[in-house]
Formats: C-alpha cells, sequence, structure tokens
C-alpha cells in the first residue's frame, strides 16, 4: 500500500530464498548487519554507503522476520496490497536489540527511542472499478489502515509527563558536542536520538512507539469518466509523522474492469455490431446496446464493414468539461455460414444478378476490373 517503488526486493537485499525459514533470515540479517555496520567504516563515503546498505537490510528485516508482514509482502511486494508495512525508515524498534545486542548498544549508545521529526509515509490504495462505476462515478468508502499519532500519550510514547526523562547523555539537548581535532562537531545525541529526553515509563497504548495502527473508513469521491492508471492524491491522508513530522499522502490508485461489449477510446466508447449482410446492404433498423439501455438505430443501405455509425453523447462524461463523449457502433458483416438450399439458390441468382462469376473468382463490378488491370 506504500508508494514505494523502485526499491530492491527484500529478498534480493537479505540475499536469501524467497522459502527461507526464518532463521536463515535472522542469519543473513545479522551478516549483512555485522557487514555494513557504519563504525566499522572510517572512510567518510563508505561509512555513508554502509549506512544505506544497513538501513536496506534492517528494513527487509524487520518485514521478512514478521510472518504476518511477509506474507503481505509475498503478496503485494512494496507498493501494493491493502496494508502497508509500518513506520517507514530505519525502525529498530521490534527484534533488532536481541539480535545484538553489543554492536546495537555502542552504535546508537543504547538509545531506542526515535525523536527527531520523521514525515508520515505515503500510502497507495488500489481500487478496482467496475466499467460503469468509472463512468458514473462513485462515492467509495475505503478502509485505510495506518499509522496515526497515538492519542493516549500525544504521541510522546511515554505513559505520562515524568514518564519522559531528561536525557542525562545531553542534558536534555538533544545534541553532543564533539572534539575532532580542530574541529567541534554537533551530533545528534545517541542516547536520545536527538530528542533531549527518554522514555522511562512508555505508554502502555503504543508501548512507546508513539504512533498505532489503526484502520479507518475514508470516504473519497471517485470522479464520472476515471481511467484505468490514473491516481488521485488525497493530500495528509498518509501516515502522520513521527515526532511532528508532516503526515504523507494518501494516492487512491484506480483498475477499471473491462466491458464485455464497449471499450473506451478516451471519451467515446466503441461497440462492434454484428450486422447480418442483408441489413447491411438492404439498409434497416437494428438494436443497439448502450450503457443507459437499448436504443434502435438506423443502418443506411450500402453499410460497409467496419464502417462506424455516431451515436451523439452516449460516451463517457469529460474529467475535465463533464460532457460526455459518443458511442461509436462499427458494423461487422456477418456472412452465414449454412445455407439453406433456397439460400444458395437466391444467393446464386444475386450473384449472376450482379455479374458475378463463381468460376471464375469473380470480384464483381469495379474491382474486377482493378484487379484485372493490375495483372495485365
Ligand atoms: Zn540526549
Ligand atoms: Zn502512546
Amino acid at each position: 500500500m506504500m508508494a514505494q517503488t523502485g526499491k530492491r526486493d527484500y529478498y534480493e537485499i537479505l540475499g536469501v530464498d524467497r522459502n527461507a525459514s526464518d532463521e536463515e533470515i535472522k542469519k543473513a540479517f545479522r551478516r549483512l548487519a555485522r557487514q555494513y555496520h557504519p563504525d566499522l567504516h572510517s572512510d567518510p563515503q563508505k561509512k555513508k554507503e554502509a549506512e544505506e546498505k544497513f538501513k536496506e537490510a534492517n528494513e527487509a528485516y524487520e518485514v521478512l522476520s514478521d510472518p504476518e508482514r511477509r506474507k503481505k509482502y509475498d503478496v503485494f511486494g512494496h507498493a501494493e496490497g491493502p496494508q502497508g508495512f509500518g513506520p517507514e525508515g530505519f525502525d529498530f524498534g521490534r527484534g533488532f536489540g536481541d539480535i545484538f545486542g553489543d554492536i546495537f548498544e555502542d552504535f546508537f549508545g543504547g538509545g531506542r527511542s526515535r525523536s527527531r521529526a520523521e514525515a508520515g509515509s505515503d500510502l497507495q490504495y488500489n481500487l478496482e472499478l467496475s466499467f460503469e462505476e468509472a463512468v458514473t462515478g462513485k462515492e467509495a468508502k475505503l478502509k485505510i489502515p495506518r499509522w496515526e499519532n497515538c492519542d493516549a500519550c500525544r504521541g510522546t510514547g511515554a505513559r505520562s509527563e515524568r514518564g519522559l526523562k531528561t536525557c542525562s547523555a545531553c542534558r536534555g539537548m538533544g545534541q553532543i558536542r564533539l572534539q575532532q581535532g580542530f574541529f567541534t562537531i554537533n551530533r545528534p545525541c545517541g542516547q536520545c536520538q536527538g530528542s533531549g529526553h527518554i522514555i522511562a515509563d512508555p505508554c502502555p497504548t503504543c508501548r512507546g512507539r508513539k504512533r498505532v495502527y489503526r484502520e479507518r473508513t475514508l470516504s473519497v469521491t471517485i470522479p464520472a469518466g476515471i481511467e484505468s492508471g490514473m491516481r488521485l492524491r488525497l493530500a495528509h491522508e498518509g501516515e502522520h509523522g513521527i515526532n511532528g513530522g508532516p503526515p504523507g499522502d494518501l494516492y487512491v490508485a484506480v483498475t477499471v474492469k473491462p466491458h464485455p461489449l464497449f471499450t473506451r477510446k478516451g471519451n467515446d466508447l466503441l461497440y462492434d455490431l454484428p450486422l447480418h449482410f442483408t441489413i447491411a446492404a438492404l439498409g434497416g433498423k437494428v438494436e443497439v446496446p448502450t450503457l443507459k439501455g437499448k436504443t434502435m438505430v438506423k443502418i443506411p443501405e450500402g453499410t460497409q464493414h467496419d464502417s462506424i455509425l455516431r451515436l451523439k453523447g452516449l460516451g463517457v462524461p469529460s474529467l475535465k468539461t463533464k460532457q460526455p463523449g459518443d458511442l461509436l457502433v462499427r458494423v461487422k458483416i456477418q456472412i452465414p455460414t449454412k445455407l439453406t438450399p433456397r439460400q444458395r439458390e437466391l444467393l446464386t441468382e444475386l450473384a449472376k444478378e450482379s455479374g458475378v462469376c463463381l468460376q471464375n473468382g469473380g470480384h464483381g463490378e469495379g474491382l474486377f476490373e482493378k484487379v484485372k488491370n493490375f495483372f495485365d
């Protein structure tokens, strides 16, 4: 559900098989975590690269080590599905410490609260519409699960004000001053992740995560005339941010199911009308289906195969102007495959009357002359 395209496959990141066991996934992650631990690299460029790899591996592990999320990922991949994969980015809240406590401790200074402001993730909801719904538009009730600010602790992650202790490492400054040679560098405090405080008594509702995963129902107006592949953007309806970060957006990606009779050409509809060759030749009236019910259409005498009859205003309303397109009725001339003796007699008579020679590949009239001239 989260709009995350261009992301590497989680299995590929961890270098494991799609049916790898939990143990294999854990092992692979452990190996990568040691390999890419940023503290093992002194070169700034290498350190940065290692950090990226480290984050990537962590995210993959977060999803694949959780049976529920893994199942969802297997079905929907990064961007699809009815639910997202929880908070985006570097979340080391769950199961991280148990794997390699020691590395974790010195890299992050033991702090587990994340306090730098983080924007909420964008979400993508994949909505399938019937052909008719896309033409008329509708009010869709969408169930959107997302991470929201925890009301119980107002997003602080602590049970009460007293559950939030001033960080002793930075004395509440959120930054640590480092002397490196001639330089003094201010670095975000690892103990409190730059917030200046530590969650001593976590909020029981969100268990210190500051957000809770909730499903809510959202009413979304699907405009008449929407087409497959279009996305509606609902600003700020994505996941809530952390520590006052802005919320993400919600995208509703639309797929329209095909119709058994009509195909869409922009705002026009195309319908292939099977027409008996005698009506095409003689002219007449036939019943034609439209999205608003059946209608009678006059077939002019001498109608040709693939010719198009245009029924004004029976197409799809334009998204911009609301003006409907047309219904294009394309004639598909039907030739009988079995003839009764009487029909055969009549058709032979007709061929003779039309100057068509049945034994000599006769084309009749003008066309025969054209072909004859071509060979001469
Ligand atoms: Zn601190
Ligand atoms: Zn809470």
